[in-house]
């Protein structure tokens, strides 16, 4: 893609995040990070030279081949997808900046066992699977809090940070706002035990996550349409 072409997607769910998060706050910040799993390497090193600096993988091994290949730019990397449990290892060495898909105790305790075999920490958000949907992962809406307090107390390596997750895969807008309204409320009661990042929205619907609280979106196909 060139880099106009670019640099107009950009701008556009610049302007829109813009648009949706003063809409709450002029104090609401939002962050946005470019999920480069659909696109070329090239891509993300273009959108780095138009100002963009937090890239998303939901693969390890994907991950770990684009922080090589871009190794030399001041890069911020989060990991989006789903963790196999053989991949922690390979994640850990990676350090990356957040980790958004901690999704039960049990992958938690084993990440914290592996972290601390090697004397490592890692920013990690819990994620809530708030639409109750088979094909996702996460954990329900009623033990999110539960959990959250037990992988503070149980996993020392961990730190978490607060919550993500996906919205409703429907097109039905209520159903959509539903699932980011129960994320965010958990969000907040775990304002308390330190939560302070709030991670929803993708291309189709970024603009009522923000609405309804998101203060960082996963933004991919909209960036590299
Ligand atoms: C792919 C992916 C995204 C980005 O999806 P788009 O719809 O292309 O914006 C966001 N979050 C997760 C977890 C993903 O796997």
């Amino acid at each position: 893609m060139d880099k106009e072409h670019l640099r107009a997607n950009l701008d556009e769910v610049i302007w829109n995040i813009e648009e949706a998060r003063i809409s709450v706050s002029e104090h609401h910040i939002v962050q946005l990070v470019a999920v480069g799993k659909y696109t070329e390497v090239e891509n993300i090193a273009t959108l780095y030279e138009l100002g963009q600096r937090a890239f998303g993988e939901n693969q390890v091994q994907q991950l770990k081949t684009r922080m090589t290949v871009l190794e030399e730019l001041p890069l911020e990397w989060h990991m989006i997808g789903t963790l196999q449990k053989n991949k922690i290892n390979n994640l850990i060495d990676l350090r990356p900046s957040l980790m958004h898909s901690l999704d039960s105790l049990s992958l938690a305790e084993e990440l914290n066992k592996k972290l601390g075999a090697k004397e490592a920490n890692m920013h990690c958000l819990l994620q809530i699977n708030s639409a109750r949907e088979e094909s996702k992962s996460g954990v329900t809406p009623e033990e999110a809090h539960d959990i959250y307090l037990q992988i503070k107390e149980s996993c020392p390596n961990i730190t978490l940070k607060g919550v993500m997750t996906i919205g409703a895969h429907t097109d039905d807008t209520l159903l959509i706002q539903q699932s980011f309204e129960i994320t965010h409320g958990i969000f907040e009661t775990l304002g308390k035990e330190g939560a302070t990042v709030c991670s929803m929205g993708m291309s189709g619907d970024y603009p009522l996550a923000i609405k309804c609280g998101s203060n960082l979106v996963r933004v991919g196909s909209a960036l590299f349409k």
